[in-house]
């Protein structure tokens, strides 16, 4: 059994906060985790920020639905589900990426999901349960799963620690100051280059 555990954001489609941020005129609503490293307070903040400036659920999906994944997503994808059972495990938002998924195939996701107030803004975010993305691969571990994970960013790193093989993805700096251990790529094309030499 060989199972894959993808990072979305980063990966196979671009950062979706920046883009709100870009889209709406909002600076503050491409605040990342580098500035609020609890993920949690980070949301609390953007949701509170959303309903201070009226963008209801529906706003965000109109702006969201303009996203495209990037180039070799589809065919990287395409090409893995050959050969592994695919999961995208992401800290994203189900109501956010319904179009992209579609774009990309439908895989299979784990992601968290908002709860939305009966005005139609969001209200608070309901979390997929686990401690981290490495409960996925912990769990294919333990049923003598071969995993292959490929991630961008800080979330990732322990995710792609555990499995097999475990890449980084174009990621920053400070990144991949936090993980000099990982192989890096630059493209998703050489992720299947790296495995078959590993
Ligand atoms: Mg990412």
């Amino acid at each position: 059994m060989k199972i894959a555990c993808i990072d979305l954001e980063g990966v196979l489609i671009p950062e979706l906060w920046p883009h709100i941020a870009q889209e709406t005129g909002i600076a503050s609503l491409s605040l990342t985790t580098r500035e609020f490293p609890n993920y949690p307070e980070l949301m609390r903040t953007r949701i509170e920020t959303l309903r201070r400036n009226s963008l209801t659920l529906a706003t965000l999906q109109s702006i969201t639905a303009n996203i495209t994944p990037f180039p070799d997503a589809q065919e990287f994808l395409h090409r893995l589900q050959k050969e592994y059972d695919v999961s995208i495990i992401s800290d994203c938002f189900h109501e956010l990426i319904g179009p992209i998924l579609n774009t990309l195939g439908s895989p299979k996701i784990k992601c968290h999901r908002f709860n939305i107030d009966p005005a139609g803004y969001v209200d608070h975010c309901v979390y997929f349960n686990r401690q981290g993305k490495e409960t996925h691969v912990a769990q294919a571990l333990t049923e003598g799963a071969k995993v292959l994970a490929v991630g961008d960013a800080y979330n990732d790193l322990n995710m792609l620690r555990l499995a097999h093989h475990g890449f980084l993805i174009r990621p920053s700096n400070s990144t991949r100051a936090a993980a000099p251990e990982l192989p890096v790529v630059n493209s998703l094309s050489e992720v299947f280059e790296r495995v078959a030499f590993e």
